[in-house]
């Protein structure tokens, strides 16, 4: 006889704006979670056109296609790296999210197809302390955030919204764990301490964005890792706000 955590479907989506996202909000857990059997979907809204350099001279439509198969490339290396079942590009305009019904309707799709038990995505909600850190609240982030919100609950366990997916064989289903990265409030966290290394080293498949020395990048990620930890009695931690639906 099986027990109901047994039944439980080991499998989770993970909706952000950018390549990167990923392996910066949850990366080690994910790698954990790959260890103990999940399959974990990746899916990154945007094209990631938008990632050159702050000061580039040539911002042409080709040279965001360059920059997008570049970012793309390097997050399909990353997935490889934290075990990722999948990863899925939607190519929405990096810079120009918004929690548009095209954009709901993608994640719910993804959400249906997977039969997705944990969602992870970025927080929709901007917390102003103990410092309103701006790179950690991209308007994309928080238009994923919102836009998987809603994709959550009620659109991807309600036949009634997206009728047009039922046509595509994809039926309800209802996400049981919800898991919001950068969330104002913090209420859980993952003791990353045996996949710090990995996350580490899915960072270093994103050259295009953190160069090739990672010496500093690895000083702060571990500093992160510690303070995300504190308050958790953890020694390097990942967390979250986590809700069960
Ligand atoms: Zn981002």
């Amino acid at each position: 006889m099986t027990s109901p955590a047994e039944e439980r479907p080991r499998t989770a989506l993970v909706v952000v704006a950018h390549p990167d996202d990923a392996e910066f909000g949850c990366g080690a857990t994910l790698a954990a979670w790959t260890r103990e059997g999940w399959a974990v979907t990746l899916v990154v809204c945007s094209d990631g056109g938008s990632g050159g350099p702050d000061h580039a001279t040539d911002v042409t439509p080709e040279a965001r296609q360059r920059i997008s198969e570049t970012r793309k490339a390097e997050q399909r290396a990353a997935a490889e790296v934290l075990g990722l079942h999948e990863v899925v590009f939607l190519a929405f305009p990096d810079g120009q999210l918004e929690p548009s019904i095209a954009l709901r309707r993608e994640i719910v799709r993804h959400i249906r197809r997977v039969r997705a038990y944990r969602l992870v995505c970025q927080s929709p909600d901007r917390t102003w302390t103990p410092s309103y850190a701006l790179g950690r609240y991209h308007p994309d982030h928080l238009a994923v955030g919102t836009a998987a919100l809603a994709a959550v609950y009620p659109a991807a366990q309600n036949c009634w919204d997206f009728p047009e997916l039922l046509a595509d064989g994809l039926l309800p289903s209802r996400v049981k764990e919800l898991w919001v990265i950068a969330a104002p409030h913090l209420n859980h966290a993952v003791d990353i301490s045996a996949t710090f290394e990995v996350k580490l080293a899915a960072l270093r498949c994103h050259v295009s964005q953190l160069g090739t020395d990672h010496t500093a990048l690895a000083e702060r990620i571990r500093q992160w890792a510690v303070e995300r930890g504190e308050p958790f009695g953890l020694p390097l931690a990942e967390s979250f706000h986590m809700v069960e639906n």
